[in-house]
């Protein structure tokens, strides 16, 4: 069975059997799990989960890898495939009697951003998620303030999950092997946020905007929205940079400028 990798689906094919196994290892799929994995492409990861619980879900966007995952898995019928874009999926509706789904996948790296905050508006019904993504992404996911990793993704990625740093993969593991290392990620959802934010649209749209200017001071950056005076009663410094703020302090920033408006 093969299947001419294509680069527009960021097809990178795992093929090192002790990745996988490790990977799977640390997914640590149980009896019962729901297990949905995205972009399988030819089964590598599918294969041991498929294995060890007997059931699962897959979504793959590219049409010819699905006669090939059919053919493959032909006596396993507990494998459901949906041909589908897992940019638009609804994760939810899988959902059975409120077990709450495990997410798994190498994703495509292209996709990988977006990708995550679709699935963070699935959050309710997700269990955790593993993933397998560009390093670099990785070190910004895990990234604390101060870290020069750290960013938009950082601050957005702890108000919706506690994210951990399993294990970095090389480009070797993959056929064809990618330019950069890859690393595998665990992300939990919060059962609740952890702050309170007011105006979720206007928080999302300060964060952004305060790293598109990261070498700027936060008096600068918020120069029309708040005065030196009203930011110094929040705690925080009106001559630090973005970088050093956590997601409680964007938090009280941009409920201070929802207050003031
Ligand atoms: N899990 C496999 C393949 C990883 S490559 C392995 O580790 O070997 C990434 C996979 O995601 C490919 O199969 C690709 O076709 C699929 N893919 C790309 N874009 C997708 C999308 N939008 N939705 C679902 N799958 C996608």
């Amino acid at each position: 069975m093969s299947h001419k990798p294509r680069k527009r689906f960021g097809q990178n094919f795992l093929h090192d059997n002790n990745v996988i196994q490790r990977i799977v290892n640390n997914i640590n799929p149980k009896t019962g799990d729901h297990i949905i994995e995205i972009g399988p492409g030819e089964g590598a990861l599918t294969e041991l989960v498929l294995d060890k619980i007997g059931a699962m879900d897959v979504v793959e966007l590219d049409r010819d890898l699905i006669p090939l995952l059919k053919i493959k898995f032909v006596t396993q019928d507990g494998l459901s495939i949906h041909q589908a874009d897992a940019l638009k999926f609804d994760f939810c509706a899988l959902q059975k009697a409120d077990k709450k789904l495990r997410i798994i996948g190498n994703l495509p790296y292209n996709i990988s951003t977006p990708l995550l905050f679709h699935l963070f508006e699935h959050n309710d019904c997700i269990e955790d998620m593993h993933f397998m993504l560009q390093k670099e992404v990785v070190d910004r996911i895990v990234a604390h303030p101060g870290d020069s990793a750290y960013g938009r993704l950082g601050v957005m990625l702890q108000y919706y999950c506690k994210a951990e740093y399993v294990f970095t993969v090389k480009p070797g593991a993959f056929r064809p092997p990618p330019k950069v290392d890859s690393a595998i990620v665990r992300l939990i959802p919060h059962d609740k946020p952890p702050v309170d934010i007011k105006d979720f649209d206007a928080f999302s749209k300060l964060v952004n905007y305060a790293f598109t200017q990261r070498r700027k001071t936060l008096r600068n950056i918020l120069k029309g929205q708040l005065d030196v005076e009203q930011i110094e009663k929040l705690n925080i410094e009106p001559t630090i940079r973005p970088e050093r703020l956590s997601l409680a302090d964007f938090t009280k920033i941009a409920n201070a400028i929802n207050q003031n408006g």
